[in-house]
């Protein structure tokens, strides 16, 4: 193989596939905001809001409350891969994702998660948002799974869509190489929202599938350089009973975050949604999650929210 098709290779191995892209959204950074979510993450935290995101291969999603019972998709199936006395209906070892199901699925209940999409595909499919953006003062944001997986393909489109005036915000896990970060994506953005989870480096090991040291170290070089005129940071912990939203675990974050002199954050309310996401695609795992699928009380959010003393929550 010659060296330019050996580069195609490894460049076309690191091009993302693309589960949605969601407009009108009021919730991920300000005013009105296109999302483009990445398939493909670097961690594997246990109550992730968007399993789908996790892997960066595609995969089949079954929603059993969408199935209607017809069963033609299990005639449909070349590897006999569907079967009722299945806990998931899919058998996934056996499965060779020609998504012939899929196709033949009255009722949307099988489908196919991740699309690959070149930046300019992607553009295209935002040029209708623009005038939403001017208005509202939004934007798009970069999300997933984890947008700097995929450091390359990301700040192409990060330069496209500011060449033509639109804002860019990136929603990250925190675990990149910050040098290479630095130099490809970060000049590129208007605003970073940058998720801490867990202050204690083994739990973080156990829920999250890596060691913390280098998303902490990332996130106070990169608000030590929005401190001196960079691009703004704002921390934000998502907040999961029994697991993150412990006072032990917040109080140690609060403390570092005040450390840095950080003047807002955002705390985000868990959704017990992501249990059923996780089973419409097969997903399980060894760690009990029961308590995790709660959402946090008024009376708890109180408590939590006294522990950011200092720090404003938005
Ligand atoms: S074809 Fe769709 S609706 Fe019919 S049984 Fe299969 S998944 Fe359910
Ligand atoms: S994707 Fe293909 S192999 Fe997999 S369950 Fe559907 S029809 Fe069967």
């Amino acid at each position: 193989m010659n060296r330019t098709v050996k580069s195609e290779v490894n460049q076309s191995k690191n091009e993302p596939l693309i589960f949605e892209i969601k407009g009108n959204s009021l919730d991920d950074g300000p005013g009105i905001r296109t999302v483009v979510f990445f398939k493909g993450c670097p961690l594997s935290c246990v109550w992730c809001h968007n399993p789908e995101s996790k892997r960066r291969e595609r995969e089949l999603s079954y929603d059993k409350k969408k199935c209607v019972g017809c069963d033609t998709c299990v005639g449909a199936c070349p590897e006999k891969a569907l079967d009722r006395g299945l806990p998931g209906f899919v058998n996934r070892e056996r499965c060779s994702l020609c998504l012939k199901c899929a196709e033949v699925c009255p009722s949307g209940a099988l489908s196919a998660v991740g699309n690959r999409m070149s930046v300019d595909e992607i553009v295209r499919e935002i040029e209708k948002d623009v005038p939403f953006f001017e208005n509202s003062g939004g934007g798009v944001t970069l999300s997933g799974g984890e947008p700097t997986l995929f450091m390359d393909f990301a700040s192409r489109l990060a330069a496209r869509l500011k060449k033509r005036g639109v804002s860019v915000l990136l929603e990250t896990c925190g675990f990149f190489n910050c040098d290479t970060f630095m130099k490809m994506l970060y000049p590129h953005l208007d605003m970073i929202y940058f998720d801490i989870k867990l202050f204690d480096g083994a739990e973080h090991l156990r829920l999250c599938g890596r060691p913390n040291d280098v998303i902490l170290a990332n996130f106070a070089k990169l608000y030590r350089k929005y401190r001196q005129g960079g691009t703004e940071v704002l921390p934000r912990v998502p907040l999961i009973p029994d697991c993150t939203a412990t006072e032990e675990n917040l109080s140690a974050i609060a403390d570092f975050l005040r450390k840095l002199g950080v003047k807002k954050i955002g705390l985000l309310q868990n959704n017990p949604l992501w249990f059923e996401k996780n089973e419409m695609l097969g997903r399980s795992t060894d760690i009990e999650t029961g308590s995790m699928r709660a959402w946090i009380d008024r009376e708890k959010m109180e408590r939590i929210r006294s522990l950011f003393k200092g720090i404003e929550i938005v």
